[in-house]
């Protein structure tokens, strides 16, 4: 059995995915990977992978598993990969979850964590984000006036992304429930799947899931 701590953190556009893998993949030492973040710093560098997916991840659509399948397989062979890897925003197609297990074999998967937060709750979230440019600070609401636009971490531009306008938010939670749904089925019937209410402070969040991955001796 591998003895790597690999997890899994499923739910909504908005449901607080990238907050909790950052802070999870600190208290674990293990990376957060996020095909988002992957995606986003290649449209970003204009490189050819940047290229051909732009259209798409402006649009809220999804990018083909080939291309995602790949991105995720040479990212478990970097070094600090090996002790377990925080995937966030993958899978999300059951093509996705097969070929997961097709790279790190059945039992790879420890745990997947799902963040449940109603839809209407996702859709106000998503459209009153904001993020930085240059750093990827990630701004609720609450938190826009104060900085009125600019990233009080590292001074650059605080915008809304593209995906974030109401049309592709339509098309990804859309998405989401076409595609991405049916994982919580297929984890469930292999018994890995827990769910979280994600409608509660960061911190609660937090504490369920680790109580969750202590009850399973996971770590
Ligand atoms: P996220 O930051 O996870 O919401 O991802 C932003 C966008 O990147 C998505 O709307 C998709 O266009 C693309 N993307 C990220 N992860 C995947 C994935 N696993 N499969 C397909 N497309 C993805």
């Amino acid at each position: 059995m591998s003895p790597r701590l690999n997890l899994i953190v499923l739910g909504k556009q908005g449901a607080g995915k990238g907050t909790q893998s950052t802070v999870l993949s600190e208290k674990y030492g293990i990376p957060h990977v996020s095909t988002g973040d992957i995606l986003r710093t290649a449209v970003k560098a204009g490189n050819e992978l940047g290229m051909k997916v732009a259209s798409i991840l402006e649009a809220g659509d999804l990018v083909s598993d080939d291309i995602v399948n790949q991105l995720v397989e040479e990212r478990f062979q970097q070094a600090d990969a090996q002790r377990g890897v925080l995937l966030d925003g993958f899978p999300r197609t059951i093509g996705q979850a097969e070929a997961l297990e097709g790279m790190l074999g059945e039992d790879g998967i420890k745990l997947c964590i799902n963040l449940d937060v109603p839809i209407d709750l996702v859709t106000q979230r998503l459209s009153s984000r904001r993020v930085c440019q240059e750093c990827g600070t990630t701004y609720k609401d609450a938190d826009i006036e104060a900085i009125s636009g600019t990233c009080s971490n590292c001074g650059g531009d605080v915008i809304q992304r593209t995906d974030d306008y109401p049309e592709a938010i339509r098309t990804r939670l859309m998405n989401y429930e076409r595609d991405t749904e049916p994982l919580l089925s297929f984890y469930g019937s292999r018994g890995l799947l827990v769910s979280v209410d994600g409608d509660q402070g960061p911190d609660e969040v937090t504490d369920e899931i680790m109580k969750a991955v202590h009850e399973r001796g996971l770590a």
